[in-house]
């Protein structure tokens, strides 16, 4: 006989089952071994890192790190210090900034804030983080298509609004269609929307500017960035949430645990804003080699590349983009299908690598669209 405890916990299992999981990328070790390449021979462009920062400049801060930290205390003054430093990359106020394990932590913080019953908004097609988040917490998740050149469609979001919709996530660069959207046009949604507005600007650095001044006409506002992505450092797993000091303080007291992320990587997140020039150096040469990258997409035959003001690149292709990521796996190239995107058929996503790795990328495309003979009809 199962305990009411044990049939309750079953239930409640199943039910969490049936949420749609978040489908993490291929790593290079599976692909590797899978192919039996070298680990070194796959060309990881599937999720947006940045390996523009130097590995061994990021191996000698880290040491340096390591050299000033003591693992055996609870972290101390370290969240301070790096608020601090953050204050001062951003021009706002250390009280303003709520620190987390990766920016998906925050999101999925922030949307606890959402009842059973209310809603949160947001466009289609962006980062799918923010369904999963609010699925999760058993909140209705609605979303509205972009306009088909990728910018927001402001009267449909308001049309789409209700008084039940209480969260709205905006992704400016938007993943994955690159673009910004206009301040003007966000400045106008946060006046009529119910309820929070959330900015995530993980990619912002790569892009022309940022919605942060936003957070001087509205408290209800907040802008997510990370250090994920300019930073290149995905894998220490550090977010951060600018807002008013009354939400930002709320939520780092009452919402979060005493210990939100390790002192390890409040000091690592803290290094990196001394070495902005190591950051900077990073940005513009990203920057070069995705303005070449996107020209000699559009020179091949059957591709179209669109712009893009983050770390990767949307294009489509003449022929079906599932085979054409299958066969780029195939030859150690991983990027990420994306299928549909609006009124484009056929679409993919890929990062902008290092000069190399996108001359793989190029001749592999190359390769697979002139050998494929069953080109779909646009
Ligand atoms: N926001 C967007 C738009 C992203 O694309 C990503 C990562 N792919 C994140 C947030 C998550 O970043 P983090 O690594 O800080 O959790």
């Amino acid at each position: 006989m199962r305990t009411e405890g044990e049939k309750w916990l079953s239930a409640k299992l199943r039910g969490i089952q049936r949420l749609e999981g978040y489908s993490l990328a291929d790593t290079a070790e599976e692909v590797a071994k899978r192919l039996e390449f070298g680990l070194g021979d796959v060309v990881k462009l599937n999720a947006n890192e940045n390996l523009f920062i130097p590995r061994e400049k990021l191996l000698e801060l880290l040491r340096e790190v390591v050299e000033a930290w003591d693992p055996r205390v609870y972290p101390q003054e370290e969240e301070r210090g790096l608020k601090e430093k953050l204050a001062d990359y951003l021009g706002v106020s250390p009280g303003q900034i709520v620190v987390g394990n990766g920016s998906d932590e925050l999101i999925q913080q922030i949307t606890q804030l959402l009842e059973d019953h209310e809603q949160a908004l947001s466009v289609e097609p962006t980062f799918s983080m923010y369904r999963h988040s609010v699925s999760a917490r058993g909140a209705e998740y609605v979303c509205v298509p972009l306009r088909n050149d990728f910018s927001l469609d402001s009267d449909r979001i308001l049309r789409a609004m209700t008084p039940r919709s209480r969260i709205l996530f905006l992704c400016s660069p938007n993943n994955p269609t690159a673009n910004q959207f206009g301040t003007d046009d966000v400045r106008s949604l946060v006046k009529d929307f119910p309820g929070l507005v959330v900015i995530d600007e993980a990619y912002v650095e790569f892009a022309g500017h940022s919605m942060l001044s936003l957070l001087n006409e509205f408290e209800n506002v907040i802008v997510l960035r990370t250090f994920s992505k300019a930073f290149g450092l995905a894998g220490l797993r550090l977010g951060y949430a600018v807002a008013s000091s009354e939400f930002a303080e709320t939520c780092s007291e009452r919402v979060q645990g005493p210990f939100p992320v390790s002192s390890f990587t409040l000091r690592v997140g803290a290094k990196m804003l001394s070495h902005r020039d190591i950051v900077d150096n990073a940005i513009e040469q990203l920057k070069a080699e995705r303005e070449k990258l996107i020209q000699r997409l559009n020179e091949v035959d059957g591709i179209k590349a669109f712009d893009s003001q983050t770390n990767f690149v949307l294009f489509q292709t003449s022929t079906r983009s599932d085979r054409v990521r299958q066969r780029l796996v195939s030859k150690g190239v991983l990027v990420k299908n994306l299928g549909e995107v609006l009124h484009l058929k056929d679409c993919l996503r890929a990062t902008v690598g290092l000069p190399q790795m996108n001359v793989r990328l190029l001749d592999a495309l190359e390769e697979i669209l002139r050998e494929d003979v069953s080109p779909t009809n646009h």
